[in-house]
């Protein structure tokens, strides 16, 4: 027998719709381009959202277009996200590191329509102009005092808004209609989207609101470092308003000393994002003897929180949350949030619980399997590849087959590329990554690109690239090469080659020859046993020791 309940759809704009209705005085703080500090309530915010909607209807935008940002968390970038997809087009975040041929890749793969641009990143439009797609329009996302000289045509985000109605009559849409679409880098090649629903939106918000309502709660004010422009900012701005917690959006300054200050000015309660920027943050915390004032909780992820790091926080009197997620997922898979009882152990085991990946959300579901995709149990001890399955996993890649086949087992669950172990408990441990790939300071770098192009070189037989632990970045990637001859290749020929087709950062930071190159039992390039026999190894940019 079915149950007799309305079935209303899902949408994203009832997530502010709620925020403004119930938390009024809550809203968005925000850093601008510009330089000042802006404050807006989230009734004010849901007014500029329907004049935005308006602007972009005015402009001809259509349910199902794609209109791209690139841009740093600000209060306009978060009324892109909901005036776009509540008005059934994809909001399509792009990210301003990655190098410009990958940037037009996804833009031509993603057919965005539209380009919201903060002025930061208004010298990069003018560099890639004569590469994008035709009849493409570009907003500046300021004021008409602001709008920068340029040989292309700018839209101004103020004038857009301006003298429109402060309501828009939302269309009730399909709870799967596509709302938002983020790329991730893959082990080789392009980058993959990830396409997001209205549907899975709601529910991430929700799993994540619930998971972390220590931190996402009325009166609170949450620091999202981590971008909007990759990964939705770990769903905040749509948990926020949901839960009645205010944002504080640091827009381009993510700096130590810059967040310091806005945190310290903003009583901000909670801080998210990676590792690297709290490196920064502890660094100032240091030098100014002290937290900024309020600062409560911290939440790391992205990348493995370093155990020292958790430990500084927590005796500083900041609770920490590692939590572990994938562009894929949304992107919060666990959060690092203990049980009443786990928050009276003694200090030194807390650390070991804390500096696991934590427990899933609700919604998220997981297992780990031997190479013959075995299920493995869940006993701290079998190490095993992780899979996840839940509504907000994507069901594959956008436009992409071939990945999405990659991508998925037999049962339909993801493969997430971690290697990892889970505990009776719950608890995950990320053990390794069997995908190729470095993350530096949170982002992607393919080693399987730079190895290709470095293959290239006349003096180079055969490469590897692996990742070097890193205290500031994480990870940075060195090439290993097996010479051709006497000659042996440098780095700045490298950098050369590679320059054209990756960001800078992307580039190994050193070149190391060996004979040969370790193989496996099937005939690979053993990345492991390199790893072991470049574990001593000391980047040039570190000190020994
Ligand atoms: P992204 O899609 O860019 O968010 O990257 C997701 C990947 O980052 C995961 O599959 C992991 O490899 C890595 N990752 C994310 N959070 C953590 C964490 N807390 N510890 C270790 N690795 C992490």
């Amino acid at each position: 027998m079915m149950g007799q309940m309305m079935q209303r759809p899902l949408q994203i704009i009832e997530l502010l719709r709620y925020g403004a209705e119930i938390f009024p005085e809550a809203g968005v703080v925000s850093r601008r381009c510009e330089g000042d500090i802006h404050r807006q309530s989230y009734p004010e915010t849901m007014a500029r959202v329907a004049q935005l909607a308006h602007g972009l209807a005015e402009r001809g935008v259509q349910p199902g277009d794609r209109i791209a940002t690139l841009a740093w968390n600000t209060h306009r970038h978060f009324e892109i996200y909901y005036a776009v997809s509540g008005m059934g087009a994809v909001c399509h975040t792009l990210n301003p590191r990655l190098s410009p041929e990958q940037m037009l890749y996804i833009i031509g793969h993603a057919e965005d329509r539209l380009l919201f641009v903060d002025l930061t990143f208004v010298p990069l439009v003018h560099a890639l102009a004569d590469k994008l797609p035709e009849g493409m329009r570009f907003v500046v996302m300021t004021d008409r005092a602001h709008m920068p000289d340029s040989p292309l045509e700018l839209i101004c985000y103020e004038d857009l808004l301006d003298g429109k109605p402060d309501s828009y009559d939302w269309p009730d849409m399909d709870e799967n209609t596509a709302a938002g679409l983020c790329y991730t880098s893959g082990t080789t090649g392009n980058p993959k989207g990830a396409l997001y629903s209205h549907r899975s939106t709601v529910l991430h918000a929700l799993a994540v609101g619930l998971a972390l309502n220590s931190s996402l709660r009325e009166g609170a004010n949450i620091l999202p470092v981590v971008p909007m422009f990759h990964v939705n900012a770990w769903g905040l701005p749509y948990a926020a308003p949901l839960t009645g917690a205010s944002l504080i959006m640091p827009g381009p300054g993510l700096d130590g000393p810059s967040l310091w200050d806005l945190m310290d000015g903003e009583n901000v309660t909670s801080a998210w994002g990676v590792p690297t920027v709290w490196l920064g943050l502890q660094n100032e915390i240091a030098a100014r003897g002290g937290n900024p004032a309020g600062f409560e909780q911290v939440v790391i992820g992205g990348s493995a929180a370093p155990r020292t790091m958790i430990e500084a926080f927590e005796q500083s009197g900041v609770s920490v949350c590692h939590a572990w997620g994938m562009t894929e997922m949304s992107p919060v898979g666990t959060h690092g949030i203990l049980n009443a009882s786990m928050q009276d152990l003694p200090f030194e085991t807390r650390m070991d619980l804390q500096s696991k990946q934590g427990r899933r959300v609700f919604g998220c579901e997981m297992k780990i399997v031997d190479e013959e995709g075995q299920r493995l149990p869940h006993d701290g001890k079998a190490v095993g590849e992780l899979y996840v399955r839940g509504n907000q996993v994507i069901a594959g890649y956008f436009h992409n087959d071939e990945a999405t086949e990659a991508a998925m087992d037999a049962e339909g669950w993801f493969g997430t590329g971690d290697v990892a172990s889970i505990d009776a408990a719950g608890f995950l441990t990320i053990q390794d990554r069997a995908k190729d790939l470095i993350k530096s300071g949170g982002e992607w770098i393919s080693s399987i690109d730079l190895e290709s192009c470095a293959l290239a070189h006349p003096e180079v037989a055969n490469c590897a690239v692996i990742a070097i632990a890193h205290p500031k970045w994480d990870e940075r990637p060195l090439l290993v090469v097996v010479p051709k001859g006497e000659a042996h290749v440098t780095l700045e020929d490298i950098h050369a080659l590679m320059e054209p087709h990756f960001a800078k950062w992307q580039l190994p930071d050193d070149v190391v020859f060996v004979d040969e190159m370790p193989l496996t039992a099937t005939g690979k390039v053993s990345k492991r046993t390199l790893r072991a026999q470049f574990a001593d190894y000391v980047l040039p940019d570190l000190p020994e020791g």
